[in-house]
């Protein structure tokens, strides 16, 4: 790396789909940001935006085979615009993993024996690892003198105490098999209560926070004093809330059931829970924008399909103060989190016993900067916080080949 390397490339590999950002770390600019979805159909699709170049966003149609064209791909679009991969100003690529189990609770630079422990870990994450696996390899192919930094979605998790990590299951057979509470969507979680304590003029340190990560994939965590104690997602990111198309909680045994009972095989159980599941099994939509038309136009099952999907989201507010104790802030990310404002407010309604209330004039407003939407008597802050994955992981990448 020489002096002048001050950029970092997000790569963001998931099963059919690949996010990627360029990012000076001078001061955090997103010099491109893209994404190629539909890889290995023949309606894959790439959509980039060089906004260095102050350039309109080109999108190209037309079947990329699997990740390594995906990459050439992208790689192409960048060096169209004198952002290639060969650039000496790239000082590394930084990369999401989603599992780093229980040997990865930091950045990591990947080499060999960091790729095998990522792929060790495959049975745990069938859905993403191989995913992220097989954009580590094609990057480090393309530029193999580039320190690239594995960042993994488990590791702020890694702080959680141990009576929150262990499942209440026979002790051998759960160390066995490394069956655990890992949690998911860290990178988030860590940098949202980051900025949630920013937002309150705190030290991380200083402050407890529950943060309400609600995209299409949902999670909750408590996190005390900078440190996660909990969160609800566990071995794999099905457990915890309800969400886009994932069952959240749900009674182990009815996957027995759905077995023995119904004749379904683990594959078709695995699926119903992950991909039909959810809001999108409640009532056939997964997008709450669409939810919420529908309950204005009076649809039923919308209305119960909101209505499970806060109530589980009440129940961990719920717990997690008990588990914080003393609660500062709850902040809501993503996707949902970020502009559902129905959402929010049905969460915490009826939370005033717990100091926890949102001013409806605030919910209202539409804005991309972390904001307190509770009102000023409230003895907890409910706040609103975007998130921010990708600088987050071109951040502590960036930290790691500094170091
Ligand atoms: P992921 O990264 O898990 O795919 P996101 O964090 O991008 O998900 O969240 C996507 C979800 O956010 C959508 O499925 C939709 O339910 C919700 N969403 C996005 N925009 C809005 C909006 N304006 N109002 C309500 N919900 C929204």
């Amino acid at each position: 790396m020489t002096a002048t390397a001050t950029r970092v490339l997000v790569l963001n590999s998931g099963s059919s789909s690949v996010k990627y950002q360029l990012i000076d770390m001078n001061d955090g600019t997103r010099l491109a940001v893209g994404l190629v979805e539909r890889i290995g159909e023949q309606t894959s699709r790439l959509a980039h935006t060089p906004l260095a170049a102050g350039g309109d966003k080109r999108e190209t149609e037309g079947a990329i085979a699997d990740h390594d064209a995906a990459l050439k791909a992208v790689a192409a679009e960048l060096a169209a615009d004198g952002l290639g991969l060969d650039s000496p100003q790239l000082a590394a690529i930084g990369h999401r993993v989603v599992h780093g189990g229980l040997k990865f609770t930091e950045p990591t630079v990947i080499d060999d024996a960091v790729l095998k422990e990522i792929e060790r870990l495959v049975p745990v994450a069938p859905l993403h690892n191989p995913a992220n696996i097989t954009g580590i390899r094609t990057a480090q192919a393309m530029r193999p003198d580039l320190p690239q930094v594995a960042v993994f979605d488990t590791a702020f998790h890694a702080t959680m105490p141990e009576y929150a990590a262990r499942y209440a299951i026979d002790v051998e057979t759960a160390d066995a098999h490394r069956i655990r509470r890992y949690g998911f969507h860290g990178t988030s979680h860590a940098y949202v209560s980051r900025k949630t304590a920013a937002l309150l003029g705190k030290d991380p340190s200083e402050v407890n926070v529950i943060v309400l990560h609600l995209g299409n994939g949902a999670s909750a965590s408590a996190v005390a004093g900078g440190r996660c104690v909990d969160t609800s997602m566990g071995l794999t990111p099905l457990e915890g809330l309800v969400m886009g198309t994932r069952s959240g909680d749900i009674d182990p045994a009815v996957t027995f059931h759905l077995k023995r009972v119904a004749g379904m095989s683990t594959d078709e159980i695995d699926a119903l829970l992950n991909k039909k599941s959810g809001l999108i099994g409640l009532c056939g939509d997964n997008d709450m924008r669409e939810i919420r038309r529908r309950i204005d136009e009076g649809d039923e099952r919308a209305r119960l399909a909101f209505d499970i999907y806060i109530h589980r989201l009440k129940k961990y507010i719920g717990a997690y103060s008990a588990v914080l104790g003393r609660v500062d802030a709850v902040a809501f990310t993503a996707g949902v989190g970020e502009n559902a404002a129905p959402v929010r407010e049905a969460a915490v309604a009826g939370l005033e016993e717990m100091g926890m209330a949102v001013d409806a004039s605030l919910n209202a407003v539409r804005s991309d900067e972390p904001r307190l939407i509770s009102p000023e008597y409230a003895r907890v802050a409910v706040a609103v916080v975007p998130t921010d994955e990708e600088l987050e992981i071109a951040q502590q990448t960036y930290a790691l080949v500094n170091a």
